[in-house]
C-alpha cells in the first residue's frame, strides 16, 4: 500500500511537474516572440497602414482644393469686387454636392469674408482665435497646408481642411479656398484598432499636442506633460520614424511613430505590454488547468491500473491457479483468524483432510493432463457440496483441506460420507479415468486445549489411519 501510494506520488508530480515547466517555457517563448512580433512587425505595419490610409483620403480634396483655387472663375470673381455673393454660394454648393465633401469654403483676403455654400457665414477677424489659422497660413511660403480642426461652425465635427491660396494673375494673395472632410471614418478606424490589436493610435502636432486620439486613450493634452513620453518628445520630433520603449505608472509601452508631412502630425501608434501579457497569462493558466486535469486523470488511470493489478497480485498468492480453490497459505491465514474467534463468537471448528487415492496411478497411466482435470472436477464436486462461507483449499498435490465452522460432529460426518459417495459416483470422473476415483478423509474437531497445528496433526494422522486401513474411506478423531 505504502508502495502503491509513493509511485502513483512519483509519476504525478512528474507528470505535474514536466507540465509545469512545458507551460512556463511556451509562456516564456510566446510572450518573447508575441515582443518580437510586434516591435517588428505588427506596430511598424499599422503605422504604415494608418499613413497608407490618411494619404489616400487626402489626395481626392487635396485635387479639389487645387482646382478651386486655380478657377479662373473663383478668381475673376474675387478680383471684380464680390459685388453679388450668388454665383459663388453656388459654386461651393455645386462643389461641395459633387466630390460629397463635408464642406467647401473662400475666404476673401480684401473683403475677410469667409464664403461657404450656406452662404456669407462669416468675416474673419484677426483678433479672434477661431480665424488664427487664415493668418497663420497667409503667413506660410507653402500653397497649400492640410488642418485638423474640431470647428465650432461645423457641429464641432473633427474636420479635414485643405486650405490652398488663391492667387490672382500676377501671383499674389486674394484669398484662400479649400474643402474640409469630415475625419468620422478615420476615427472609428483608430478605435478599431484598439479593440482588434488594442493599439492606442494618435496624432500629436508640432507643438507636442494630442490632436486626433482613439477613445480609449488614457493620454490627453501636450505630451510634454505625460510622465515617460516626455524624454522622447525630442527624440520624435527629430526622426521621420522610429520606435520607442518608455514606461510610466499605467505600463510599459511600445512605441512606434511616423511623421506625416502634409498634415504636419506626428502618428504614434503604441501598445501597453499589460495589454497583450494578459492575453498570454489567460492562455498560460488554461494550459495549467488542463494540465491539472490531465494529471489528474492519468493519476486516477494509474491507480485504476494498479488497484487491478494488486488485486490479481492478491489472488494469485492466494489462489491455487489449477482448480480456483484457495490455496494453502490461504487457508492457513483464515483459520488463523476463525482461530482466535474460536468459543467467542465460532462454537465449533471441524477440520476434514482429503486425499485422493492412488493418484499416481491415473497420472502414470492416463498422463498428467487428465490428472489436472481430474483435479478440477474433484475440487467443483468439493464446493458443491459447501456453503460459500466453508472454507475448502487445496492443501497440496491431490490434497484437498476444509474448514466447517459451527456444524455439529454429525453433519460435518455427514458431509464427509456425502462428499466420498459423490466423488466415487461422479460419471464425469469416472469418463475421465475409466473407472471410480475413491478418496481417504481424516475428520476431527479442534478441542480446547488444541492449538491450529494439534488439529492439524491429529487429523493428519486419521487420514494416515484411512490409508492404511485399505483407503477409500473415512477415519473421524
Ligand atoms: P495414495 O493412495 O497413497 O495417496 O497414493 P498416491 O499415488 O495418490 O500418492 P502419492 O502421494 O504417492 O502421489 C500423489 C501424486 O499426485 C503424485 C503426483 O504426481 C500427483 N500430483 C500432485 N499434484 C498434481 C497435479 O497438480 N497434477 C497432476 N496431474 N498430478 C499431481
Ligand atoms: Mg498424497
Ligand atoms: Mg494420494
Amino acid at each position: 500500500m505504502h508502495l502503491k501510494i509513493k509511485i502513483v506520488a512519483i509519476i504525478s508530480s512528474l507528470l505535474l511537474g514536466v507540465s509545469i515547466a512545458g507551460s512556463l517555457f511556451n509562456y516564456f517563448t510566446d510572450l518573447k516572440s508575441a515582443q518580437d512580433q510586434l516591435q517588428n512587425t505588427s506596430l511598424p505595419l499599422s503605422v504604415d497602414n494608418i499613413y497608407t490610409e490618411i494619404q489616400q483620403r487626402m489626395i481626392e480634396p487635396l485635387l479639389v482644393s487645387s482646382l478651386m483655387a486655380q478657377d479662373t472663375f473663383m478668381r475673376d470673381w474675387l478680383l471684380s469686387g464680390e459685388k453679388d455673393a450668388t454665383p459663388i454660394v453656388r459654386y461651393l454648393n455645386e462643389i461641395q454636392k459633387k466630390y460629397d465633401v463635408f464642406t467647401t469654403f473662400l475666404v476673401s483676403d480684401i473683403t475677410k469674408n469667409y464664403y461657404q455654400p450656406k452662404g456669407l457665414v462669416d468675416v474673419v477677424n484677426v483678433n479672434n482665435v477661431a480665424d488664427n489659422w487664415y493668418f497663420n497660413f497667409k503667413k506660410q511660403s507653402e500653397t497649400y497646408e492640410v488642418n485638423l480642426d474640431y470647428n465650432i461652425h461645423l457641429g464641432d465635427a473633427l474636420v479635414m481642411f485643405i486650405n490652398y491660396k488663391v492667387m490672382d494673375y500676377n501671383q499674389k494673395l486674394i484669398g484662400a479656398t479649400g474643402v474640409g472632410v469630415r475625419l468620422l471614418n478615420i476615427e472609428e478606424m483608430l478605435n478599431s484598432f484598439k479593440e482588434k490589436y488594442k493599439y492606442d493610435v494618435y496624432f500629436v502636432d508640432n507643438k507636442g499636442e494630442i490632436m486626433l486620439f482613439s477613445k480609449k486613450l488614457n493620454k490627453r493634452g501636450n505630451i510634454a506633460h505625460i510622465e515617460g513620453l516626455k524624454t522622447l518628445k525630442e527624440d520624435i520630433f527629430a526622426n521621420k520614424t522610429s520606435q520607442y520603449e518608455y514606461e510610466n505608472k499605467d505600463g510599459e509601452y511600445f512605441l512606434n511613430t511616423k511623421y506625416i508631412d502634409k498634415l504636419k502630425l506626428h502618428l504614434l501608434v503604441e501598445i501597453n505590454k499589460k495589454e497583450y501579457i494578459d492575453d498570454l497569462r489567460k492562455t498560460f493558466y488554461i494550459n495549467l488547468i488542463a494540465s491539472l486535469i490531465i494529471t489528474l486523470l492519468v493519476t486516477a488511470i494509474i491507480i485504476y491500473t494498479i488497484n487491478i493489478y494488486q488485486k490479481q497480485l492478491v489472488q494469485l498468492a492466494s489462489e491455487d491457479a489449477l482448480t480456483g480453490l484457495a490455496n494453502r497459505r490461504k487457508f492457513n491465514e483464515y483459520f488463523e483468524r476463525v482461530y482466535k474467534l474460536y468459543h467467542k463468537s465460532i462454537k465449533t471448528i471441524t477440520l476434514i483432510l482429503i486425499d485422493i487415492d492412488d493418484f499416481k496411478n491415473v497420472n502414470d497411466t492416463l498422463g498428467h493432463l487428465t490428472g489436472d482435470q481430474a483435479l478440477t472436477r474433484v475440487a467443483q464436486i468439493l464446493k458443491s457440496h459447501l456453503r460459500t462461507t466453508d472454507m475448502v483449499a487445496r492443501w497440496g498435490g491431490e490434497e484437498f483441506s476444509i474448514l466447517l465452522l459451527d456444524v455439529s460432529k454429525e453433519d460435518a460426518i455427514k458431509i464427509a460420507h456425502a462428499i466420498n459417495s459423490a466423488i466415487k459416483e461422479d460419471q464425469e470422473l469416472f469418463e475421465l479415468i475409466n473407472k471410480p476415483l475413491t478418496i481417504s478423509l481424516g475428520l476431527g474437531e479442534l478441542t480446547h486445549a488444541e492449538s491450529q497445528d494439534g488439529l492439524v496433526y491429529k487429523v493428519d494422522k486419521a487420514l494416515y489411519k484411512a490409508k492404511n486401513e485399505g483407503k477409500d474411506q473415512l477415519v473421524i478423531v
